[in-house]
């Protein structure tokens, strides 16, 4: 079987034609890893409920650092943040009962091509064999079966960490990301910790207790702070009641407060505003739809505020959207195994690649914006004399940060005179939007052999015995 993997930043779900159960008998793994000791990690809800008491075993987010070689350091040993990523992995491996072939991944339309290597290094490592790195505004499509006819859709995903914003074109039965954008500092935890702030100020008024300074308290209020911000994309109030939570003249204090939709605005109308501004960057009057995905789309006011900016366009929100994005790869594993019809996916490079040269420019060779898979020769020479070996410095263009992807190194087979040797390196991209190189000697018509060296993620060395270390629950 063919699965579909959405591993998110704060929730990880796999799927086929349904969407897998865990252990617990829920759909959606939380994206948190514990080490419960030296050889056993707990993976899910399980490491969720560490996560406030022992914060130096429990790792978040890990997806933000895949590809940018990030190690963290736990019971004094060293991980990779795609060996830490590989233990989500192989627990959404482990919860599906039949033998599993290969997988479609969903990664960020913006993900770069370290991001994108580190995702293939990470599952590579739990034994999953990625047929497609499938961009995750296009599954949410997907998901919600959208019909394939000319339009222009904009794809709000809101997840817990980040704001996806993508801006994609149906042509011709082809998907095209035409335009991303959005904030991976802003999501749903940002509204935990302004409620989180909100109850320590009003208690701190009201009974003169400071609930900040005990942590044990604090992983109450965090967890409470989601329940009530939950509760309000339902109800106009709710009550946020924590009994024991601290103790008042050596009595036990019980927190007791409640919050309705006119406070929860209030405090956060900084976040609101930037959520407006994030959205008019990328959208514009072009819209046919507009696609809800992730569990931060469920805010109540989400829906409100994007029909004050887009009055007459049509908004889709009906299906679960935390699920969205897994049901789409699902689809598409289904696709791939030849169970429904074909889906035609055609994608964009989201950043431009190229090379670095002599004085230190970025030389673009496949543009932003080209779709692939698709190819680009270019011819280089030899600056010195004597030289037998040329090295390209291969970089990515995102934004204003240029992004190393590695040092390739070719041997000819003699030493040539300054401007003699003649390569033709050819720069391709494959069905998942990843970067070869090839080289090939013009003067002697053989093909070069390549060396990376200083690259973020190299494939050539993953560890794959490292993770039958540990016992993953
Ligand atoms: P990611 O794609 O980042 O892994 P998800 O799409 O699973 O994340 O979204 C998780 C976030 O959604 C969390 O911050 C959670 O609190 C929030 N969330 C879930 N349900 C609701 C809801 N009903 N109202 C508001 N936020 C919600
Ligand atoms: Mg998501």
């Amino acid at each position: 079987m063919i699965v579909g993997i959405d591993f998110g930043t704060t929730n990880s779900l796999i799927a086929n034609s349904e969407i897998f159960i865990n252990e617990r008998g829920s759909r959606i793994t939380p994206s948190i890893v514990f080490f419960r000791n030296n050889n056993e990690v707990l993976v899910g809800d399980l490491a969720k409920s560490q996560m406030y008491i022992r914060p130096d075993k429990v790792i978040l987010n890990v997806k933000r650092d895949l590809g940018k070689g990030k190690e963290y350091i736990i019971n004094n040993e060293k991980f990779k943040a795609e060996e830490i990523a590989s233990f989500i992995f192989k627990k959404l491996k482990n919860i599906v009962n039949e033998e599993i072939s290969s997988a479609v991944i969903t990664v960020p339309a913006y993900f770069d091509d370290n991001q994108r290597n580190g995702v293939l290094e990470a599952a590579s490592i739990a034994g999953l064999d990625v047929v497609k790195l499938l961009n995750e505004p296009v599954a949410a499509a997907i998901g919600y079966g959208i019909n394939i006819e000319n339009k222009k859709i904009l794809v709000l995903d809101f997840g817990g960490g980040t704001f996806d914003i993508t801006l994609m074109e149906i042509k011709d039965d082809v998907f095209n990301v035409l335009k991303t954008g959005g904030s991976s500092e802003l999501g749903g935890i940002d509204f935990d910790n302004i409620l989180v702030n909100w109850i320590v100020n009003t208690v701190k008024e009201k009974d003169g207790i400071d609930l900040n300074v005990d942590p044990v308290a604090l992983q109450q209020l965090y967890i409470h702070a989601e329940n009530a911000k939950i509760d309000l994309s339902v109800v106009e109030n709710t009550d946020i009641i924590i009994p024991y939570i601290a103790t008042l003249n050596n009595r036990p204090y019980h927190l007791n407060l409640n919050i309705n939709r006119d406070i929860f605005l209030s405090i956060s109308k900084g976040l609101i505003e930037k959520i407006e501004k994030l959205i008019l960057e990328v959208a514009n009057e072009e819209i046919d739809e507009i696609i809800f995905v992730g569990g931060s789309s469920r805010l109540f006011f989400l829906k409100e505020l994007v029909k004050k900016i887009f009055p007459d366009k049509k908004i889709i929100s009906d299906l679960n959207p935390e699920e969205i994005v897994v049901k789409g790869a699902g689809l598409y594993a289904q696709v791939l195994e030849g169970k429904i019809n074909n889906i035609l996916l055609r994608d964009i490079l989201p950043h431009s690649l190229g090379v670095l040269d002599d004085e230190g420019n970025f030389i673009e060779i496949l543009k932003s914006g080209i779709h692939y898979p698709s190819s680009e020769t270019e011819i280089f020479t030899n600056t010195k004399d004597n030289q037998d070996t040329i090295i390209i410095k291969v970089l990515q263009k995102k934004n204003d940060e240029m992004i190393n992807l590695g040092d390739f190194e070719f041997k000819f087979s003699k030493k040539w005179k300054k401007n003699e040797a003649r390569i033709a390196v050819n720069f391709s991209l494959n069905i998942n939007g990843l970067l070869e190189i090839t080289a090939e000697d013009l003067n002697t018509g053989q093909s070069l052999k390549g060396k990376i060296t200083n690259a973020m993620v190299n494939r050539k060395s993953i560890n794959k015995d490292f993770i039958n270390n540990y016992k993953i629950i």
